[in-house]
């Protein structure tokens, strides 16, 4: 690729690194950025190193936050005694946008996931289990993708806090696509699947 420019192919190679991202796109990203004003590239690189500078994980629910606390955690007009718990913090966007829940979140990381070495030690159980005994939490609601891997953290939540009868363990309800994603899921079906939230 000698007749590129290394600054150019290097930052086509950057953005095709990115989720979705082809190498035809990212070399419209970049022949495109080329074309703009000095200042408005200094803008973007300035978002990019305020990404990594100022967002950090909330200490509480783990969803992300540019506080020690979320604003969702801090809202004392929310129900601190149901946590629904999702596997990223894109669903708690995803979650909030439906506008049908009012608790609190916990977000684990990750889902278990054995043959890409994701154990329940791996995601943030441990963490749930301190909340949930620490809390007078009264339900736990399961919001995983409809995946094998959303399914078997499921079920791993389910067992660990079976032995604590006061909590009722649910999951939403398979109004989604199977395989499909909760980030992908429209509001009103999202809101639905909230709704028809079933028993475990
Ligand atoms: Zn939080």
């Amino acid at each position: 690729m000698k007749v590129i420019p290394p600054a150019i192919y290097n930052l086509i190679k950057e953005f095709n690194k990115l989720p979705g991202i082809g190498h035809k796109t990212s070399e419209r990203f970049v022949f495109y950025l080329l074309k703009q004003p000095a200042r408005e590239i200094e803008n973007l690189a300035q978002r990019l190193r305020e990404l990594k500078n100022s967002v950090k994980t909330c200490h509480s629910c783990f969803t992300y936050t540019e506080k020690a606390e979320c604003e969702i955690c801090q809202d004392i007009s929310r129900d601190h005694q149901i946590i629904c718990v999702v596997a990223e913090p894109r669903d708690v966007i995803s979650l909030e946008k439906t506008a049908q829940f009012n608790g609190i979140y916990h977000v684990l990381g990750g889902l278990i996931n054995h043959p890409e070495g994701i154990g329940p030690e791996q995601i943030r159980l441990a963490e749930l289990l301190k909340r949930v005994e620490k809390n007078n939490i009264k339900e736990i609601i399961i919001a995983t993708n409809p995946t094998m891997e959303g399914e078997a953290t499921a079920l791993h939540i389910a067992k660990l806090l079976a032995e604590k009868p006061l909590i009722k363990i649910t999951k939403i309800a398979r109004g989604l696509p199977i395989g499909g994603d909760i980030e992908f899921a429209d509001e009103v079906t999202l809101g639905n699947a909230l709704q028809a939230r079933q028993k475990m």
